[in-house]
């Protein structure tokens, strides 16, 4: 039986490293609340991402739900629909409204062109997603932000360990959020953070993440429980110790799927953007099928033929999702939903041999007529 081959496989430290790292929990008992690893992690994560503050997370997801909860926010969150689930339901479980704006066609981030017809008297923020590791228009946000008065919480799940002008990724908006779940680019088995510049907002995240609660006899918000525990953070030392060399081997599988599509009819590659330095995260492909002579649905099948299981990264679009019951009208989106229809994400991660690539890469172009 020949080996299944996924979207991505989770890098992981070696074994021996990762039992020396847990063996001083055996010590302290200290498995959670914010004890040693987490703040070592979280003080190694501050240099490796170059950022002023960082607040750890159970996962990316509540990163990204107790920002906007911290933000205090009230009214209409300006967002994208392609995207995960996370991005959409961190707005709605905040109890705000999500106005969908559309994509653009080129690195698939929210057209900042769009932005400002999208304006209300109502509207309190900007949720834009580093999308595949895809930088999103930084200045002209920041730009409508400041206009407005609008906050920025940047979905930067995609974006881990990139720099845009050579500033960490994380540097921008009011906050921006990294997910550490175990199919991302760095992984703490599940985790996540979220990056600020304002303590006062910091002060806020780690109190929300343990209840609200501020001190032993005083609770002062509606908070969750999404503290990074001490055996994640431990991944996460682990793990951030081999992040150069893994994203490095993403970067030589990537190249060699470059090598081998690049210049195809109805084949179009995600390109380099100017100014950042990418993670290599995700190697999405967009099919036309007018040129390609094969739907993204086809090529989808034949792979799967193939024990290759790719995704279809972001289909469908969060504003059809059947939990919203047809509150939001689609096509106010069209890019985004012509693009959710003809992309697919291609395996890619550390471990994944060129053998592998070109095999994949032999389906694809086998698919075109
Ligand atoms: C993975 C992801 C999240 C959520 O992260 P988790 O750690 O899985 O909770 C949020 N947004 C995007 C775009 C993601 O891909």
């Amino acid at each position: 039986m020949q080996e299944k081959i996924f979207v991505t496989q989770s890098s992981i430290a070696p074994l021996a490293e990762y039992i020396n790292e847990i063996k001083d929990i055996w010590d302290n008992h200290h498995m959670t609340n914010m004890g040693p690893k987490h703040i070592k992690f979280q003080n190694e994560l501050l240099n490796y991402l170059n950022v002023e503050n960082v607040e750890l997370f159970t996962n990316g997801h509540m990163a990204l739900e107790l920002s906007v909860q911290a933000l205090n926010l009230q009214g209409e969150v300006i967002t994208t629909p392609f995207t995960f689930a996370s991005t959409t339901h961190a707005i709605v479980r905040n109890n705000l409204e999500p106005v969908f704006c559309d994509i653009n066609e080129d690195d698939y981030t929210i057209d900042v062109s769009k932005i400002e017809k999208l304006i209300t008297d109502k509207t309190c923020a900007i949720v834009p997603v580093h999308v595949y590791g895809n930088i999103c228009d930084i200045e002209g946000i920041e730009y409508i932000a400041k206009k407005y008065g609008l906050k920025v919480i940047y979905d930067a799940a995609h974006a881990f360990g990139e720099t845009y002008k050579g500033q960490g990724i994380g540097n921008f908006g009011d906050v921006s959020c990294f997910s550490f779940h175990a199919t991302k680019v760095f992984n703490t088995i599940e985790g996540g953070a979220a990056c600020y510049k304002n303590k006062q907002l910091g002060n806020a995240l780690y109190e929300l993440k343990n209840f609200g609660i501020h001190g032993p006899e005083e609770v002062r918000a509606v908070g969750a429980n999404a503290k990074m525990n001490e055996f994640c953070a431990a991944m996460g030392l682990c793990n951030l110790r081999h992040i150069k060399e893994e994203i490095d081997k993403r970067k030589k599988a990537a190249e060699r799927y470059y090598e081998r599509l690049e210049g195809i009819k109805g084949i179009r590659l995600n390109v380099a953007q100017k100014d950042v330095e990418p993670n290599y995260a995700y190697l999405p492909v967009l099919f036309d099928e007018r040129q390609f002579g094969a739907t993204r649905e086809t090529v989808f099948a034949e792979l799967e033929k193939n024990d290759i299981y790719a995704r279809k990264y972001f289909y469908p679009l969060t504003n059809t999702f059947s939990a919203f019951n047809g509150r939001y009208d689609v096509l106010k989106t069209p890019i985004a939903l012509h693009i959710s229809k003809h992309i697919l994400t291609l395996p890619l991660y550390a471990e994944l041999s060129m053998d592998t690539v070109d095999k994949i890469c032999d389906i694809i172009l086998g698919c075109k007529v």
